[in-house]
């Protein structure tokens, strides 16, 4: 951290400030220029408030310079995490892994029939939700434990891992036998108690952002799992709510190169919620693989005019079938397959 005392600072005030850095367990190297003082803070503090320092008297400005989490951040692991899964797949390696299926489990002949076309087009994963974080108490709110099973019996079926929502503690333990990835969704990225249980699980997870999330916020919400000793996650850009209308969320996709540039973490783009509109979803997807993503969550529908819901942004598993297939012609322009 970085104090920049006032022109007119004394010299009390100044050691005042020193003796605060201190007492929090920084080393305090000082600068005293012809007008201002500089205090440079280094050492071991992690978590710290820089804003607390520019209500003492004589301070002008307090800068962190270091970032507030740590197993997260590079240089943790500068040479990246790949997250390995029981099959093979690995996510964060060269190969970018698509992850594919409905917003939500419906019924079994949805479910498989979407297992088998996004198996079909190149998809490793099958994604779909049991468990519905829905904005309105009236919409559908899932299959629940019946829509875990049919994802693990058509998961087995077609030799696709599955991954699925979570959205409270008491979900983590039903899910364990039935998915190979928990999905912590935008909403919850700060459900600090989650994130905590979900870091005692042996088990991945892709965390989206928020909402209204900024990096940093994704980053310290990453960091409640890691602490906890699950070092398997993934983070996600899935769009963050902005003042245009015409879509759904706008995709953020600078946070694509800079949480991979912060992070060790796998990064992955999921263009459905992304922008929310069906036919603008492969345009979303080629731009994450451009823009460095290392997978992607796609919601395809066998019928999505006929989904129970998110069916307006849900691919049709001809478009699905298209997209993978520019995908592996856009792959290796930016250094990279699909797996
Ligand atoms: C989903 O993946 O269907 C979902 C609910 O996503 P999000 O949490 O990003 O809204
Ligand atoms: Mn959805």
């Amino acid at each position: 951290m970085i104090v920049a005392m006032q022109e007119s600072a004394t010299e009390e005030q100044i050691q005042g400030v020193i003796g605060k850095l201190v007492d929090m367990g920084f080393n305090v190297h000082r600068t005293t220029g012809s007008h201002q003082t500089i205090l440079a803070a280094v050492g071991k503090p992690i978590s710290f408030d820089h804003k607390e320092f520019e209500l003492l008297p004589g301070v002008a400005t307090a800068h962190r310079i270091s970032s507030p989490y740590k197993l997260v951040s590079r240089g943790f692991r500068p040479e990246g995490t790949v997250v390995k899964f029981a099959n093979g797949v690995e996510v964060g390696g060269n190969a970018v892994v698509v992850m594919a299926g409905p917003c939500s489990v419906e019924s079994r002949e949805q479910i498989l029939l979407s297992a088998r076309q996004v198996k079909a087009a190149g998809a490793k994963f099958l994604r779909g939700g049991a468990f519905k974080p829905r904005s309105s108490p009236y919409s559908f709110q899932g299959m629940g434990l019946d829509g875990l099973k049919l994802l693990r019996e058509v998961g087995d079926e077609t030799g696709l891992l599955i991954i699925s929502e979570v959205m409270e503690i008491a979900q983590i333990e039903l899910m364990l036998p039935y998915v190979d990835c928990f999905q912590i969704g935008a909403r919850n990225m700060q459900n600090f108690n989650l994130l905590r249980e979900v870091g005692q699980a042996r088990k991945p997870a892709l965390m989206k952002r928020g909402i209204a999330a900024t990096i940093e916020e994704v980053l310290l919400s990453a960091e409640y799992i890691l602490s906890g000793g699950n070092y398997d996650v993934m983070l996600c850009e899935r769009g963050i709510r902005t003042f245009e209308t015409y879509t759904r969320n706008t995709m953020d996709i600078s946070a694509i190169p800079v949480m991979k540039q912060l992070s060790h973490l796998p990064v992955l783009g999921d263009p459905s919620h992304g922008i929310g509109i069906r036919d603008k979803v492969a345009a979303m997807a080629k731009a994450s693989v451009a823009a460095g993503a290392d997978g992607l969550l796609i919601e395809v529908h066998p019928n999505p005019d006929k989904a129970f819901s998110d069916g307006a942004q849900s691919l049709y598993p001809e478009q699905f079938a298209k997209l993978m297939d520019d995908l592996r012609v856009l792959g290796p322009a930016v250094g990279r397959t699909i797996a």
